[in-house]
């Protein structure tokens, strides 16, 4: 029997008119006579419910949490979370990895059978065992074509399966029972869970699309119908007949198992990333990468993590200028292609009547805007670690984001204006096509943190937008490499104009210059949340 399956609400228009059409007639075609009615969801926890009522008591994590075991012995669960930490609810604190600098994310993790013991499985196939789990093996040295996203444990024998997102399947003191490695698959696999009796194991795919291997029962998959959210992970009923899979909005899909709700009435911060179910099948816990925890059916509510709010997120600042560029003209006037456009390679940047350069002050900002995207999770890397070297151009500094799929980058420089001028201005880039570069897809993402950021600086510094540039404070610009080159949503900021006395004195004080770096920090913060949740 089938569960029924709940979508978020706020899907409109034709394509959630068609989902919706399309869900209804699977259910019904699905449930069979004598299938329970669906229970709503008995027991809703998130971290954003519970912060009030437990807010000293919950731990941060700096990483993104992407996966949940449950400890069947205590009714707790475990929390994992990409850099190695370990998060017990309920459950011992057996060790983590989280002093360990990992070469690889940790994607996924799985509990021994008497919950005595648990390993942790990271992206290139290494394989982390604490208490009595038992190292039976790892890819950790083999090069990999794709990256494992999860692994099951073999209750029988104590070693495990990983699977890699090609659906291949690696085996250790544990029988190998097929992989979808062979398959031209529509989607990656996300997930991996083995039946009770441990003769077999199921993969499931994005798309919802289900695998059974040995003695596992395929009882179903959501890989015919069009699905708003991606599939993240999937869970084994106790009974070994069926299973269920989770979408990234916390829908659940029910196969041969019994339906105890989902999250997806509610918005989530994050997105879900994993799924365990309890020990009698009775019910199961979702959890965001947020560290969010949501329990469902007998599912018990044990806590839940605060992930820094840009984990996992890459910023990239880009200093404008350098302080050695004005020795060096042999190099920063070295022509380049800024995408179609020829210009110098690097720029010297002005300065203010009384000497205090640009460069100076764009590295300044750029290191308390860094701090403070560090103090907030972020991974936060500079396009020059000095303030006296020279350059890098100004297409290296666009490919160092495009390299690192930065989730945004800013140029920071700040302007050297008409006297009479006041005021600062973003510019944001307009769609430029050449044989070397195409940013059509940043201009719309780019547009919006433009006016995100053009908000917060103002809020932040008192500045007014220019009064002799642009528009409200954005200037679209279709002329300068750093923005032409770019794949990744990216604007520039002239903080201040450095040739009006007014503005000269304000890039001079190092409290303004904090207050310029908030502004930036928090327009940025504010476009990644708005770019998370869509
Ligand atoms: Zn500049």
């Amino acid at each position: 029997m089938m569960g029924p399956m709940r979508r978020r609400p706020r899907v409109a228009g034709p394509a959630g008119v068609a989902l919706a059409v399309a869900v209804a007639v699977m259910v019904m075609v699905a449930v069979t006579v004598g299938a329970p009615a669906p229970r709503a969801a008995v027991r809703v926890h998130g971290a954003g419910s519970d912060h009030a009522a437990t807010t000293t008591s919950i731990p941060t994590s700096s990483a993104p949490v992407v996966d949940v075991t449950a400890d069947t012995g205590t009714g707790g669960y475990w929390l994992a979370a990409s850099d190695g930490a370990v998060f017990g609810f309920g459950a011992p604190s057996l060790g983590s990895a989280a002093a360990v600098a990992l070469a690889s994310p940790v994607v996924g993790m799985a509990a021994t059978s008497d919950d005595g013991g648990y390993w942790l499985v990271a992206a290139d196939g290494g394989v982390f065992a604490y208490g009595d789990a038992r190292f039976a093996g790892s890819m950790g040295a083999v090069h990999l074509d794709q990256p494992v996203v999860s692994m099951a444990v073999d209750r029988a024998t104590g070693g495990y399966w990983l699977v890699a997102a090609d659906g291949g399947v690696f085996a250790f003191g544990a029988p190998f029972e097929g992989s979808a490695g062979a398959l031209r698959l529509h989607a990656p696999v996300v997930g991996m869970a083995a039946t009770r009796d441990n003769g077999g194991y199921w993969l499931v795919a994005a798309d919802g699309g289900v695998f059974a291997y040995g003695d596992a029962r395929f009882a179903g998959s959501m890989g015919a119908v069009h699905l708003s959210y991606p599939v993240v992970g999937m869970a084994a009923d106790a009974d070994g007949s069926g299973y269920w899979l989770v979408g990234a909005d916390g829908g659940v899909f029910a196969f041969g198992a019994p339906y105890e709700g989902s999250t997806g009435a509610l918005v989530l911060d994050r997105a879900v990333v994993g799924m365990a179910a309890t020990a009698d099948g009775g019910g199961y816990w979702l959890v965001g990468a947020d560290g969010g925890v949501f329990a469902l059916g007998d599912a018990v509510f044990r806590g839940s993590v605060s992930v820094l709010p840009l984990a996992g997120l890459t910023v990239v600042i880009d200093p404008g200028h350098d302080g050695g560029n004005g020795a060096s003209p042999g190099i920063i006037d070295q022509p380049i292609d800024g995408g179609g456009l020829t210009e110098p390679c690097d720029t010297t940047g002005t300065e203010t009547d009384n000497g205090y350069t640009e460069h100076a002050f764009n590295f300044d900002v750029a290191l308390r805007a860094q701090s403070l995207l560090q103090a907030e999770g972020a991974d936060v890397v500079l396009t020059r670690p000095t303030d006296t070297g020279v350059g890098p151009c100004v297409n290296q500094r666009a490919a160092i984001a495009n390299a690192l799929r930065a989730a945004v980058a800013v140029s920071i420089h700040a302007d050297g204006g008409p006297p009479g001028g006041v005021g600062f201005a973003v510019d944001t880039p307009v769609g430029v096509v050449s044989s070397i570069s195409n940013n059509l897809a940043i201009v719309g993402p780019s547009t919006q943190l433009a006016a995100i950021l053009r908000d917060a600086f103002e809020s932040a510094t008192g500045e007014p937008p220019s009064n002799y540039t642009g528009q409200d404070g954005i200037v679209f610009r279709s002329d300068l490499g750093g923005l032409d080159l770019s794949t990744v949503p990216k604007v520039l900021i002239e903080c201040a104009n450095m040739r009006n006395a007014h503005d000269a004195a304000l890039v001079q004080n190092p409290q303004w210059r904090q207050l310029a770096a908030q502004g930036i920090a928090a327009g940025l913060e504010q476009y990644l949340q708005v770019a998370e949740r869509t």
